[in-house]
């Protein structure tokens, strides 16, 4: 009996001893846990600050933004997104990136081509990659700040927390080496840039580039900004030569090649609905006017009486 509670005493002594040692391990353990933090969060502000070490797939070689514009004249805030066209009362919905005709256009993610047509007024030879929006947004650089006093913005009017852009738009090309509905690898050369559409005779070159959570919409509807996923170097990023390389490309008026259109469709896949949407739009429009006409007759009566 004795040696028995003896026994008990001891089992005693070592469950207490156990829960010391539990009681110092869950200390350890919280410790590093608090140190991982701290150890963590300045890494991720870095992130935030500085430059960011993803290794992205650009829609060009070392891409950069069109210091001049269409005329040529030294502009290059008109190459950004926003309401930077026309002293800030016309938007441009993507940004345009420097590209002698010719140069080789890369998918940006894996995505799928989901519209591509010639638009002779427009966007030129022109298409949308649909990509995965998770992958975009491992993309996103939170280091991009626009400049706003040039009507510089990130997101488009209709932009909320919920919008995922998943829409990749490439224009004013001058070839495809894809059609609609195939599949494509990032990395994958998906056509050659051009000055097609509303680009001929430019003496800007460029690749105009869209990111988009909806493909139709007009102005900076559905659009964000493409500076905030790709690094493009803009005019402070962008070096004597470099400048100087699209001043000379700039004497030059670029005319789009004969053909180009050949073989594509006219219209975006989304034609038909979008001439339905103007129909309605218009016939609501004309409804709205007849309603307004009454009050006006009615409030002239007042006035004659
Ligand atoms: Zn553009």
């Amino acid at each position: 009996m004795e040696n028995n509670n003896f026994k008990f005493e001891d089992e005693e002594k070592s469950s207490s001893k156990n829960k010391i040692i539990l009681g110092i391990f869950v200390v350890v353990v919280l410790i590093l846990a608090v140190l991982l933090f701290l150890h963590k969060s300045p890494k991720m502000n870095d992130a935030f600050n500085s430059e960011d070490a993803i290794n992205r797939i650009n829609p060009v070689k070392d891409p950069k933004i069109t210091y001049f514009n269409y005329g040529g004249e030294e502009k290059p805030n008109m190459a950004k997104f926003g309401m930077v066209r026309r002293g800030g009362t016309r938007p441009h919905q993507g940004v345009d990136i420097f590209a002698k005709p010719g140069t080789d256009v890369f998918a940006v993610l894996d995505g799928k081509i989901v519209d591509l047509y010639a638009d002779k007024n427009g966007y030129g030879l022109n298409l949308y990659l649909e990509v995965n929006p998770n992958d975009l947004e491992k993309l996103k650089r939170s280091d991009y700040k626009p400049k706003e006093s040039f009507g510089e913005k990130l997101f488009g009017t209709n932009y909320n927390f919920m919008a995922k852009p998943k829409y990749i738009r490439y224009a004013h090309m001058s070839k495809v080496f894809v059609k609609l509905g195939d599949t494509v690898k990032a990395g994958q050369v998906i056509g050659k840039t051009g000055v097609t559409g509303n680009a001929n005779k430019a003496r800007d070159p460029h690749l105009h580039f869209e990111v988009a959570f909806e493909m139709r919409g007009k102005g900076l509807m559905n659009r964000v900004c493409p500076l905030m996923y790709f690094k493009i170097k803009t005019e402070d990023e962008m070096t004597k030569q470099d400048i100087q390389v699209q001043r000379e490309a700039s004497k030059v008026e670029w005319t789009e090649n004969k053909g180009y259109e050949i073989g594509y469709r006219t219209q975006s896949v989304f034609a038909a609905e979008d001439e339905k949407l103007r129909l309605e739009e218009e016939a609501k429009k004309k409804k709205l006017k007849e309603a307004t006409k009454i009050p006006e007759k009615t409030s002239k009566k007042v006035v004659k009486k």
